[in-house]
């Protein structure tokens, strides 16, 4: 059975993929200028992001690491408004899992270096690298008394997790938990690698 344009009811090709024959397509693309909306094509969004190809820029696209571009039309291009809200999306979620690994690496040096906490060098983290309860530790001054920890969030941490890569960060192999650390395995090198990481 024949496809037709969605738009003016013309017979698309077999091999067309989409819903627009080319003519709607291209108004598609007229209107929104018309409109003044601000449009990118795949050569700007390249220069935007720095790379040096639109080849590039296809791989990136692939991945799903690009805004999302202008549906239904099959030359690339984007409304400039939503790049900008993509960088802006991802700079929060940026922002958010560096203020994790920072928890989490405040943590880890807390329970590591505390006499009190790490009682031995084989015994895991446990959920107290998530500083969601207080725990006994050592304070400033010397005493032994429930110390604060920095809070938080499991779901993100894990997510930080599993971005890491384990070839630079080789004490993740054969743990998928934070909490699964076993106390040999941190040190000042490996909480350093990990704050400047995000
Ligand atoms: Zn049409």
């Amino acid at each position: 059975m024949a496809r037709l344009c969605w738009k003016c009811r013309e017979k698309i090709s077999r091999h067309h993929t989409g819903y627009l024959c080319y003519a709607c397509q291209e108004k598609r693309i007229e209107k929104m200028i018309a409109d003044g909306e601000d449009l990118v094509d795949a050569v700007g969004y390249a220069e935007i992001l720095g790379v040096d190809s639109a080849e590039q820029l296809r791989r990136l696209a692939r991945k799903g690491v690009l805004a999302p571009h202008v549906p239904e039309v099959r030359r690339w291009c984007w409304r400039k408004k939503d790049i900008e809200a993509w960088f802006k999306q991802k700079q929060r979620a940026g922002d958010v899992l560096r203020r994790t690994a920072m928890g989490i690496a405040s943590n880890l040096r807390t329970c590591r270096y505390d006499s009190v906490i790490c009682l031995s060098l084989s015994d895991k983290i446990g959920s107290k690298v998530y500083g969601q309860e207080h725990i006994m530790g050592t304070t400033d001054t010397g005493r032994v008394e429930p110390i604060d920890l920095v809070k938080v969030d499991r779901a993100v941490a894990l997510n930080a997790l599993e971005q890491l890569p384990k070839k630079d960060f080789p004490e993740f192999i054969d743990i998928t938990d934070w909490a699964d650390l076993t106390y040999d395995r941190i040190n000042e090198d490996f909480i350093v690698r990990l704050e400047a990481y995000f």
